[in-house]
């Protein structure tokens, strides 16, 4: 079996399934609730970014998973 553990939280995830229950961003894998978290910072971050710029984007949701694995939590 297969264990993956996700690269923010540390957990390890079971018979993880790419797209269920774990995700790949920014070439990190992170489990479904680090996702969540990750994506709703990403989010209000867009809304609060004007004008918005799809390289400001890349880096940074490439810095909120860098930083998020850092720290241990989304
Ligand atoms: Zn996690």
């Amino acid at each position: 079996m297969i264990t993956i553990s996700c690269d923010v939280c540390k957990k390890k995830m079971d018979d993880p399934q790419y797209g269920r229950n774990f995700f790949y961003y920014a070439s990190h894998s992170v489990c479904e609730s680090c996702k969540d978290s990750l994506e709703l910072n990403i989010k209000n971050a867009i809304r609060s970014r004007d004008p918005f710029e799809i390289n400001w984007f890349e880096k940074y949701v490439t810095d909120s998973l860098d930083k998020a694995a850092q720290k241990g939590k989304a």
